[in-house]
């Protein structure tokens, strides 16, 4: 009997948990050797494609003939290999994910669908015969000339050339075009060219001393209050990394990569430092993916999906801020960047070095049981002071437009010396909410149980949860009484209220409206300049910028944060205060905070004030081991949502009912969810808490075939999200 025949298992981007069988495409052979490729391949009936990575080869199980052929293989050598594979398939086990997904979300979207990997030689410019002759020449004397002198030395590297040349590529041009210079391959890799570090802190050399003495996995947590010299250290962590010929990822929140932040990466470790994240084209993201899988690459910075990024010569991972909230995926594969980075440090075998000022309660808790290295920095490096901070009690004062007397009065105080302010307040927009001063009607959105935000001085109502617009009312729709006010202020209130105040300031809001495009948080920090000013802004101001000039921070509106049922509402505004709490006199200034708050006898203001984010953590911690809450307990969520409220309960009922009980481990629900209805479905959800994860895990692996299998989910969407870090 012949044998049968090596048939490609294949992994694709479908939401089935499960591989698929195919072929060999015709004259060809499966092997070992197409593990890691991608291959294209027949889909469905509609006669589509689909691109998919070879995870398996092996003989047929079944009936070969009734096997579809792959159309080609994509990739000569593997793409995913090794330790990058092992933890894509660590995150579909965990995150009950299928594995044809996860690859899908690891990739870019050049690789996804099918794309070559990009070519990553290294190119520079050399002078060309002619270009040597006419450098002996004398010439006018200008950009294109002082490049070509400088090419004779010897060709230069692009990336050097942008790093020490700019606008070296017009000059380029100019010389290609006479022929006096030419593109070419280069050989070898760059030289780092570092600059010196500044005389590090006792508190910075203790921690440095404690990241070398260790060696293979090590988790680390660098607790260090704001502009304590974290990131020096990280730096410092790097250049050791790459004196010793490894690769460094570095993990920034959203808001935390900045032109600002490359800079300064670029300037001290004198090598290239790539950026990765989502403003980049597709092509540039694979470059830089491709970059760094063939090792060229040394350093790379970028947000959530970099965690994905190959690291075939790793020595170090750093999460910077790593209690940051955008490290967690929110739809799809919904994986946390900084717990898959301590994955895949494990596996690699290299230190993982998690840094905040505010550190996540569950990385916290990691440390101080000992699970993980614990270094604090206490005291603001270069002699920089911690700012003061003062409580603004207004309850029984008048506000104007949400700002109070004395918080104005702290912002002129701070422009006649000459200095910068910065207003947070956490919602954009100009105000909350619009209601009848007379019967009490609010503008609600017809689509979702949520109040439509006020916009542009009042002419414009917007739903910041599905995007709806409406124009307002002229009269109340249940009273038809003229007394519809707008209640509340967001940013967009508070600037103007700001602008009539100090005519003469020099004013700018920072917000996502005023933030779409990538390079204008930069513009609008520029206009700023050094000169006394105000910033009004939400949470894209509370990280990544040093403003030396900024001396005071007010902060309107804690309010909102002090009420929330999310357990880790409590957790999350101390993050937020102590953030944009740091922006504040940063450099040699003083800097002075103002909290403007209605409870200014709140627990949590107290023991923020009194014992900083340490007290706020411990009492934090204590709160949740007695609620049985994360870090003490495990959670998954299932999500529900439908065109009808039914079908969603019906949905949850059924899973409920299918979820096998075992111990310690509880199915809680369905329970609305906290916005029942969003963008005109209805919505509900489930949670699952467990005391042992492993438990979680194993009651999670056997009631998902179950979902899957009811009649009920048909009708609904639905997804399962671990490690919840927002219950709804
Ligand atoms: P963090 O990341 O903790 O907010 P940074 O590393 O950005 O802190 O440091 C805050 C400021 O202090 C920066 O301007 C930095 O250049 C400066 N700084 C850091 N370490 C030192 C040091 N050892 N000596 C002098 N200045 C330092
Ligand atoms: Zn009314
Ligand atoms: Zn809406």
């Amino acid at each position: 009997m012949p044998s049968a025949p090596h048939i490609l298992r294949v992994a694709l981007p479908v939401p089935l948990p499960r591989e698929f069988d195919y072929l060999p495409p015709p004259g060809q052979a499966a092997g070992p050797g197409w593990l890691g490729c991608r291959v294209r391949v027949p889909f469905g009936r509609g006669g589509g494609d689909l691109v998919g990575l070879v995870v398996g080869t092996g003989p047929a199980s079944g009936d070969p003939g009734a096997l579809k052929a792959a159309h080609e293989r994509l990739d000569a050598e593997p793409l995913l290999q090794g330790e990058l594979f092992d933890s894509l398939r660590w995150v579909a086990g965990y995150y009950h994910a299928p594995l044809g997904e996860v690859i899908a979300t690891a990739l870019p979207a050049a690789l996804r669908a099918g794309q070559p990997l990009p070519d990553t030689r290294r190119h520079g410019w050399a002078a060309t015969a002619a270009g040597q002759e006419a450098a002996i020449q004398p010439g006018r004397d200008g950009r294109p000339r002082r490049l070509l002198l400088d090419l004779c030395e010897g060709p230069r590297d692009e990336d050097d050339l942008d790093q020490h040349s700019p606008g070296w590529r017009a000059a380029a041009r100019a010389l290609a075009e006479r022929g006096l210079a030419e593109r070419v391959v280069m050989e070898g890799a760059l030289a780092p060219r570092p600059v010196a570090a500044p005389e590090p802190t006792p508190g910075q050399a203790a921690a440095m001393v404690a990241l070398r003495s260790g060696e293979g996995f090590r988790p680390v947590l660098l607790e260090g209050v704001t502009g304590s010299g974290k990131t020096e250290v990280y730096l410092q962590a790097i250049a050791d990394c790459l004196a010793a010929g490894r690769q460094a990822l570095v993990l920034v929140p959203e808001i935390g990569l900045t032109p600002q932040t490359l800079s300064r990466f670029r300037a001290r470790l004198g090598v290239p430092v790539l950026a990765f994240h989502s403003g980049l084209g597709d092509g540039e993201r694979a470059r830089a993916w491709a970059d760094m899988a063939s090792g060229r690459a040394r350093v790379l910075v970028g947000t959530r999906s970099a965690v994905f990024c190959p690291l075939p010569e790793a020595g170090l991972l750093v999460v910077d801020e790593e209690h940051d909230g955008s490290y967690k995926q929110q739809d799809g594969v919904r994986y946390h960047a900084r717990d898959l980075a301590l994955v895949r440090g494990s596996k690699l075998g290299v230190p993982v070095l998690l840094g905040s000022a505010t550190p996540s309660l569950e990385s916290l808790h990691n440390a101080l049981s000992g699970r993980y290295q614990h270094l604090r920095l206490g005291e603001r490096a270069g002699g920089a002071r911690p700012p003061a901070v003062r409580v603004l009690d207004v309850r029984k004062r008048p506000l104007r437009d949400g700002l109070s007397e004395a918080l104005l009065e702290a912002v002129g105080a701070c422009l006649a010396r000459g200095e910068q302010a910065l207003v947070f307040k956490n919602r954009r927009g100009y105000a909350p909410v619009l209601i009848c001063h007379d019967c009490g009607w609010s503008a609600h959105c017809a689509r979702c149980d949520a109040a439509m935000t006020v916009h542009a001085g009042g002419r414009r109502l917007i739903c910041h949860h599905c995007g709806a617009r409406a124009t307002p009312p002229n009269a109340c729709p249940d009273c038809a009484s003229l007394a519809l006010q707008p209640q509340g202020a967001g940013t967009e209130r508070l600037e103007q209220a700001l602008a009539a105040r100090f005519p003469e300031a020099c004013l700018v809001r920072v917000d996502r409206e005023t933030t779409r495009r990538r390079d204008a948080l930069e513009k609008h920090l520029a206009r700023l300049g050094d000169g006394p000013g105000i910033l009004v802004g939400t949470q894209i101001l509370a990280k990544g910028h040093d403003l030396p000039r900024l001396t005071l921070v007010a902060v309107v509106g804690v309010d909102e944060g002090l009420f929330s049922a999310d357990f880790r509402a409590g957790e999350k505004l101390a993050q937020l205060l102590i953030q944009v709490a740091g922006r504040a006199g940063r450099a040699s200034l003083p800097g002075e905070v103002v909290l403007q708050t209605h409870h200014p006898d709140h627990p949590l203001l107290g023991t923020l004030l009194n014992g900083g984010y340490p007290a706020v953590a411990a009492l934090q911690l204590a709160e949740r081991e007695a609620a049985a809450f994360p870090p003490y307990a495990h959670l998954a969520l299932l999500r529900a949502e439908a065109t009808t409220e039914a079908e969603v309960q019906g949905f949850l009922h059924d899973a409920h009912a299918a979820f096998e009980a075992r111990e310690g481990v509880h199915a809680n629900g369905p329970m609305p969810a906290p916005m029942a209805r969003r963008a005109g479905k209805a919505r509900g959800q489930l949670l699952v808490d467990a005391s042992q994860r492993q438990a979680l895990h194993a009651a999670l692996r056997e009631w998902l075939p179950a979902l899957r299998a009811l009649k009920s989910a048909r009708r609904v969407r639905w997804s399962l999200d671990v490690d919840p870090t927002d219950l709804y």
